[in-house]
């Protein structure tokens, strides 16, 4: 990968895993992947599947370009929302957390999101949230007020340099932090909180108590990396205060730097719209499935937009995804198609190749994928016009379809299916009485079939070739 913007540097930087330039790609070490991961009390919103649907796209395209990697995800188990969740719910806190990681992890399936190396959950990691606390409590970095620990921002000199938050920016009296805690200054925030009435705690050398949400994320990335990593990602929402406060901590503990490069993904828009659950445009991921729509349309649409640009999700969007993937599925059926042995045609060969570096080249400049998406479809209308002059055999026919799982490994909407199911058997006996219905003239009986077909989410075609089928994205 070429060049990535930075939020910390704020210019697109060269991309150098490790921090050391080598030679070439190979002799990279796995390239180390921090996402913020899901606060596991709801089902999580379709803006929150834009941010894991990016990182899913950022680990395949680091792979894609030969690089290994090593990515963590946390789990948050323990914050005010899920306590309250439990509570609520008269579960345990495990009870409560366990269900609904457990439906994030079958959403994240849903969306053809890969699984990361590392999904630690934060009250698994309380050992690492101490080491921290008791690096930075040697450096007097810390202090306690009613049994609470805060870190002191105004003893770390570098607070402020991602957000460009500065003390003159955060105002007294200013709700910036989810914490209800007296603190000597506004701007300080909370390590380690004092239990409260029928909260879970942990017996730590500090006293009873539990994390603050800040600290989880810096314990984690310490815990499984050891060191500095590559590469943090989020939602920009997080840059400030969540990911300043990690480098704050961990810098100041270790006295290293954190992460080399800061990712930050836009906001997702509902129809124009911020999504609240007061206009009526929330959407968890299940309420569009309800809908009717595809887990496929959905990725695409939620992957093919540049992620430093906001993504303004509309259902008409969805819809234009789903005529994407039929054009895609359309060249498909018609590379099935040919039979006939010919000799490799040279012009085919040399568009497979320049259409894998000129996407390259696109998603290469600061992950642009909205560009790459462009050439696969200008790709797609050259095979497609080689077709329709008939110079294909079924050796390009398959050199074609490689390519097409090659660049599957980035996309994942390609020959993913989601959990559309079809009875082959069913539809193929369907389509010949179908047929035979047509040449008896008796079109009502065809158009009825096909109708039944289309509800089973199976789109007929009647092409030059015979008739064939596509599943409905
Ligand atoms: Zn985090």
């Amino acid at each position: 990968m070429a060049k990535i913007f930075n939020t910390l540097t704020r210019r697109l930087d060269p991309f150098i895993p490790g921090g050391v330039a080598k030679d070439s790609t190979a002799e990279y070490p796995p390239v180390t992947i921090y996402s913020c991961g899901p606060t596991v009390y709801s089902y999580a919103h379709i803006g929150n599947f834009r941010t894991f649907v990016f990182n899913d796209f950022l680990r395949r395209y680091l792979k894609f370009r030969g690089y290994t990697v090593n990515h963590a995800m946390n789990i948050t188990d323990v914050d005010d929302k899920t306590i309250a969740g439990a509570l609520k719910e008269g579960v345990t806190l495990k009870e409560y957390t366990d269900n609904y990681t457990q439906i994030f992890f079958e959403d994240c399936k849903t969306l053809n999101i890969e699984p990361v190396e590392h999904y630690p959950r934060a009250t698994e990691s309380i050992d690492a949230m101490i080491d921290i606390i008791a690096h930075l409590d040697k450096k007097g970095l810390i202090y306690e007020k009613d049994g609470s620990l805060y870190f002191s921002i105004a003893k770390f000199h570098k607070y402020g340099r991602l957000s460009n938050v500065t003390s003159m920016d955060i105002k007294a009296g200013a709700r910036y932090d989810a914490d209800e805690y007296t603190k000597e200054d506004v701007r300080d925030f909370a390590l380690w909180k004092a239990p409260k009435e029928n909260e879970p705690y942990w017996e730590t050398p500090f006293g009873k108590g539990r994390p603050g949400w800040h600290i989880e994320c810096s314990a984690m990335v310490r815990k499984i990396f050891g060191t500095t990593i590559d590469i943090h990602t989020g939602g920009v929402d997080l840059i400030f205060p969540h990911h300043e406060n990690e480098i704050a901590q961990s810098e100041a503990a270790y006295d290293e730097p954190f992460v080399r490069y800061w990712l930050h993904v836009e906001h997702l828009l509902v129809e124009g719209s911020k999504m609240s659950k007061s206009l009526g445009n929330f959407f968890t991921l299940r309420d569009l499935l309800d809908k009717g729509y595809s887990p496929r349309a959905i990725r695409y649409l939620l992957l093919t937009a540049h992620y430093r640009k906001q993504l303004n999700f509309t259902f008409d969007g969805l819809t234009q995804a789903g005529q994407a993937l039929l054009r895609i599925d359309n060249l498909i059926a018609r590379l099935n198609d040919i039979k006939q042995e010919k000799p490799i045609n040279e012009e085919a060969e040399k568009r497979c190749s320049q259409f894998i570096g000129s996407f390259i080249e696109a998603v290469d400049d600061d992950l642009n994928i909205a560009e790459g998406i462009g050439t696969f479809f200008d790709f797609l209308h050259d095979i497609n016009t080689l077709i329709d002059k008939r110079m294909l055999g079924k050796a390009d026919a398959d050199t074609i379809m490689h390519i097409l799982n090659h660049i599957d490994s980035v996309f994942g909407f390609i020959f993913f299916h989601g959990t559309v199911t079809v009875n082959k058997e069913e539809i193929e006996a369907l389509i010949e009485e179908r047929n035979k219905a047509r040449k008896e003239k008796n079109f009502t009986k065809a158009d009825s079939i096909r109708d039944e077909l289309y509800s089973k989410g199976i789109i007929v075609q009647d092409t030059r070739e015979g008739t064939r089928w596509l599943i409905k994205s």
